[in-house]
């Protein structure tokens, strides 16, 4: 583009963006072209927590339909390694709204955090550029949501049947199901908002976290199928150390009674109660007959949690296709940029696990689809290591607001154009801080490449360190820290380890140990 026509691009887009009643955010030039054509996109956000990428038809799994969801992947673009910085429900929300690490957000557990509303995050940003911002569902960071024209959210972690929910600070009480009133708040608010403006949808689903309590209608969607066994559902943890012997997350040992449905659940209405027992009392009747020990006590836990947990996912489906099918009836399709993620991976019975929290694969990675059309090629794949410390700044690019120095993570748009940057990351620091804790996982940090895993335990009574090989060992299951033949790729992940500390300004004590030292 020659400069005159730059400027003049650059003239037109900024008088676009005054009659569109956007201050002075001016776009880069070098995307004032495509802003001229169609106008900074829409933005929706469709979030779960805790849906593991194995039960994604477009991953490849076949535990489960995800059509919808397959759907938005041959539409767009799916990335198989998406990488959350802290792999627990409120730090990466915090994250991903913050473009920064938990250190640097100070959200750093469920535990103890409360997210501090004043700091600077993406959806204040497009607010104050003329986008119109909401926020639905999940919110899970203590603090009441800012930078929102309208939010709607559960309290704490949200119930699944006829939720509680606050409205702009006002407290709602809602029948149904959490994923269908979250689904249908969205719409409601895309329906009756300022069309005048572009817009930014957080839709954020309870789904699928624990206690997997499924819709009714979709009780008895695997009509009682066996599922396939993780080849490590009764792995015994030889190979590793302490963290993974003393954790408190397997299927056989942790799993509640309120987990497996063998109880009741409180808060629905005699109906609803009525179709629940209808499924689940003539199997618990028959579980309780049959005595089962062992093993085979462990694969009838399995087999409930699979059909609870998909069931969730079965919801969350059917939203992502209401989202999407109301933004392709409203000519909303062509110029919005549609994300569809969540806010870690989890474990559906591999290592004898459920949950998240670790620096391996199945917590460490979480899905990440993303739809713009013009943009992203349909059906194409993305290998790099990405991240939601990346999401904020791709959303500012994308709507052509500048990403504020102090973020962490690199805009996605690159990427998503099928061009990789030369000097696209090549490793990723990982940090989980919640210990003592649920699950008892121990502290741990970390450095990722597309091969390796160094990873640092620590707060237990000893530190110790392992390191994996994924192209010989993709399960992680045996450590070869300090064996000789790793020695040179050990000592240039400790390099690259403390290159990350000081490049992310990691404190050399831990945050949460500090700030209990202050108390
Ligand atoms: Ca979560």
């Amino acid at each position: 583009m020659k400069p005159s026509i730059q400027i003049l691009g650059l003239f037109v887009a900024c008088s676009l963006a005054w009659i569109n009643g956007l201050p002075a955010a001016f776009p880069a030039i070098a995307d004032v072209q495509s802003n001229i054509d169609r106008g900074p996109p829409n933005i929706v956000f469709l979030f779960t927590d805790d849906h593991a990428y194995q039960s994604i038809g477009a991953y490849g799994s076949t535990l489960v339909e995800t059509p919808h969801l397959d759907q938005l992947a041959k539409s767009g673009m799916r990335f198989d390694r998406c990488l959350v910085t802290n792999s627990i429900c409120g730090p990466s929300r915090a994250t991903i709204l913050s473009g920064k690490y938990s250190h640097a957000n100070g959200f750093l557990t469920n535990n103890h955090g409360v997210f501090d509303g004043s700091q600077v995050t993406f959806p204040k940003l497009l607010k104050s550029a003329g986008y119109q911002t909401a926020m639905v569902g999940k919110w899970h960071l203590v603090s009441d949501p800012t930078g929102f024209d309208y939010w709607h959210v559960l309290p704490g972690q949200g119930a699944y049947y006829n939720p509680p929910m606050i409205e702009m600070g006002k407290q709602i009480k809602h029948t149904g199901y959490t994923t269908d009133i979250i689904t249908e708040i969205s719409l409601d608010w895309l329906k009756r908002r300022d069309m005048s403006k572009p817009f930014l949808l957080m839709c954020q689903h309870k789904a699928p976290h624990r206690n997997w309590q499924p819709n009714l209608k979709h009780l008895g969607h695997d009509q009682d199928r066996k599922y396939p066994e993780p080849s490590t559902l009764f792995d015994d943890y030889s190979g590793r150390g302490n963290a993974e012997h003393e954790q408190d997350m397997t299927i056989a040992k942790t799993m509640s009674k309120d987990d497996l449905k063998l109880d009741e659940p409180k808060g629905m209405t005699p109906e609803q109660l009525e179709k629940w027992n209808a499924y689940y009392k003539p199997r618990n009747e028959k579980f309780r007959n049959d005595n089962l020990q062992g093993k085979d006590l462990v694969r009838w836990k399995y087999n409930r949690y699979m059909h609870d947990y998909l069931a969730c996912t079965k919801s969350v489906d059917e939203s992502v296709g209401r989202i999407t099918d109301y933004l392709k009836a409203n000519g909303l399709d062509d110029n919005t940029l549609i994300v569809y993620s969540s806010d870690q991976g989890f474990y559906l019975g591999e290592h004898g696990w459920f949950d998240k929290r670790w620096i391996f694969e199945e917590s460490l990675r979480t899905p990440l689809i993303v739809n713009w059309p013009g943009v992203v090629k349909p059906g194409s794949t993305c290998s790099q290591i990405v991240s939601n410390v990346d999401f904020a700044e791709t959303f500012l690019e994308a709507a052509n607001v500048p990403v504020p120095m102090d973020m962490q993570g690199r805009s996605l748009i690159p990427l998503l154009k099928g061009e990789t940057p030369a000097d696209w990351r090549k490793s990723f620091y990982y940090h989980y801080y919640e210990f003592p804790g649920p699950h008892s996982v121990s502290k741990h940090y970390g450095v990722v490449t597309d091969r390796y895993k160094l990873v640092r335990f620590y707060d237990k009574d000893v530190t110790y360190s392992e390191l994996f090989d994924l192209k010989t060992d993709p399960q992680e299951l045996r450590s070869v820290f300090g064996e000789p033949t790793y020695a040179s790729v050990q000592s240039e992940l400790e390099t690259e380890l403390a290159r990350l500390r000081v490049e992310l300004k990691v404190p050399d004590q831990d945050p949460v140990e500090a700030r209990r030292g202050k108390q």
